[in-house]
């Protein structure tokens, strides 16, 4: 090798090395933060507050029924490469809860709903120590896991904390219009109707906040079982009631609500199939029962018009178009 050709070899050297590094420093200046949340709707959260700064993965896809979701293999691993892992806590994830608290130790680790105040909360049917984990039924108790979710993610990317809580006061507000439309729109179901009947005890929150009287066939775990007689309560309840409408769940089997209807049925008293809610997970993803606002939007579309009251079709979107 002669003198120039080595010189234009090292020179290539230097460069490709230069050429490295720049590409090295974009690539941790630019780099998303990696979150891992447990359920669709804490994912939907980080993805409005973090925006683009973030990367956010859900373990518990729809359709998912996280009182009996157990880790995987490849959740293990993504969440052990997260910058930050959030799940919900109240004891909803219960399988996956001795896991989590290990993994609390060694990472960055919150439980979004863990922080909200006792008072706040309804108690667990069947465990005196526990509370109803279901927050999210309720958006304005939801607005305050918003802001918990904001917090972990300023403690974990300072220098994005403006931005973080510019989103998060834009998606608050879009939380306040949402409560106001499911206030609105509840507030027409004829008082005798307003009985809210479903496949478990997820929507005790909603029943607080709009003014139903909740009942769930199984507990507020979907892990127990309901027996026969409970069935059969029921089908007394739903005919002396003359309630029009019980609702399935998209995480739940629809098995008990089917014989109930059929109970009823065969007592004369006719009752439809209000809808399909979403409870424990959020719809199909890309779609806008896909996010958290779409979810409780068509959960208070739905349960409004099954139960005599108005709402239009398009839910929350057409009244704010004036449809
Ligand atoms: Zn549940």
């Amino acid at each position: 090798m002669g003198t120039g050709s080595l010189v234009a070899w090292w020179r290539a050297v230097v460069m490709s090395l230069a050429g490295l590094l720049c590409l090295f420093g974009t690539a941790q200046a630019g780099e998303r933060l990696e979150v891992v949340a447990t359920t669709g709707m804490i994912a939907d959260a980080v993805r409005e507050v973090g925006g683009d700064r973030v990367e956010v993965r859900a373990l518990m896809g729809p359709g998912v029924d996280p009182h009996g979701y157990r880790q995987t293999r490849s959740d293990i691993v993504a969440m052990t490469r997260a910058d930050l892992v959030l799940w919900h806590g109240l004891y909803l994830e219960a399988q996956m809860e001795g896991f989590l608290e290990k993994l609390a130790r060694r990472q960055s680790v919150v439980a979004v709903a863990e922080s909200l105040p006792r008072q706040d909360l309804l108690a667990h049917a069947d465990h005196d120590d526990r509370n109803d984990p279901h927050v999210w039924m309720d958006p304005e108790l939801w607005s305050q896991v918003v802001l918990v979710v904001r917090d972990a993610l300023v403690e974990a990317r300072p220098e994005s904390a403006e931005t973080f809580r510019r989103n998060a006061d834009a998606y608050l507000d879009e939380l306040d219009r949402l409560a106001d439309y499911a206030r609105e729109a509840t507030a027409t179901v004829p008082a005798e109707g307003r009985v809210l009947l479903t496949a478990h005890d997820a929507f005790g929150y909603f029943g607080r906040a709009y003014d139903f009287e909740v009942v769930g066939i199984q507990g507020i775990s979907t892990q127990s079982e309901a027996g026969l007689s409970r069935i059969r309560a029921l089908v007394d309840m739903l005919v002396d009631r003359d309630v029009q409408a019980v609702f399935v769940e998209s995480s739940v089997s629809d098995r008990n609500i089917r014989a109930l209807i059929e109970g009823a049925a065969s007592r004369g008293q006719e009752i439809s199939l209000g809808g399909e809610l979403f409870s424990d997970a959020m719809g199909p993803d890309g779609s806008y029962e896909g996010t958290y606002i779409g979810m409780i939007d068509h959960n208070v579309t739905t349960i409004t018009r099954a139960l005599g009251g108005e709402a239009p079709a398009g839910g929350m979107q057409d009244r704010l178009a004036g449809r």
